[in-house]
């Protein structure tokens, strides 16, 4: 299998994954770049995987199923281009031999959802949309901070391995913010010089990978003394986690 991200609009990836003859894409906001790499690699799309309902991840879907010879999936409870099969967490699906899983993620939408793939390979995918970024996470748009805590939760806990493709190349902006809650955390300086080579190399800095998100998205360490310290200090009611991410969340809505 493999992985590609496809670049879209000004910051978006579309995830490609293809077995060399079959491809399924993950939130195509624009048909183009699909039908693009489709052609180029003489590829069939064999399924179209959304995580939420915002245009930049569904406005290429409907433009798409001229050549899509498989289903689209989306999130039940959300308005996306119909048909679709609706899903919701706990459901199972099978896409190019894969099995995938799904989570509900609520807080930058009401009905995010995740995939993760179930495969015994030791570095499992995850797309996740714009609920967790590298060194970072999703506006809340429609949820609240112990919604959006309680999602991010539960990616945590998936293997150090897996692999976390998010829709949006905000990495670097994400690792300032990480920067100024935790001026000390060295893996954040090192991922920062790391991805900042990567974008003047015109590489995208995803997939990450859940292990170095622990260490560097201040998201994931709601419970470390210095991140409690840094939320106190922008107006965290107390040490609970997600009292703490409800002030890193807000900071960051003002961070520049
Ligand atoms: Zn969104
Ligand atoms: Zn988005």
């Amino acid at each position: 299998m493999t992985l590609i991200a496809l670049a879209a609009f000004a910051d978006n990836y579309i995830w490609m994954l293809h077995d060399g003859a079959r491809a399924l894409v993950v939130d195509p906001g624009d048909a183009a770049p699909v039908r693009a790499a489709l052609d180029a690699m003489n590829l069939r799309l064999a399924g179209i995987l959304v995580t939420h309902h915002h245009a930049d991840h569904t406005g290429g879907v409907d433009a798409l199923r001229a050549v899509l010879d498989g289903p689209v999936y989306g999130p039940a409870t959300e308005h996306i281009p119909t048909p679709f099969v609706p899903l919701r967490g706990g459901d199972r699906i099978e896409l190019l031999g894969l099995g995938f899983e799904v989570t509900d993620v609520p807080g930058h939408t009401a009905g995010h959802i995740a995939y993760r793939e179930l495969g015994n390979e030791t570095d499992p995918l995850l797309f996740c949309g714009d609920t967790l970024f590298s060194a970072g996470c999703g506006r809340l748009f429609e949820g609240t901070p112990a919604q959006m805590a309680a999602s991010l939760a539960a990616l945590a806990t998936l293997p150090e391995a897996t692999r976390v493709c998010c829709t949006h190349e905000y990495t670097l902006s994400n690792l300032r913010f990480a920067a100024a809650v935790e001026p000390a955390n060295a893996a954040v300086a090192a991922h920062q010089a790391h991805c900042t080579a990567l974008r003047e190399a015109g590489s995208p800095t995803l997939p990450s990978t859940l292990a170095l998100e622990r260490r560097i998205n201040p998201f994931l360490r709601c419970s470390e003394p210095a991140v409690i310290a840094a939320a106190r200090r922008e107006g965290a009611a107390n040490d609970e986690p997600v009292a703490v991410f409800a002030a890193l969340r807000e900071w960051k809505n003002r961070f520049r």
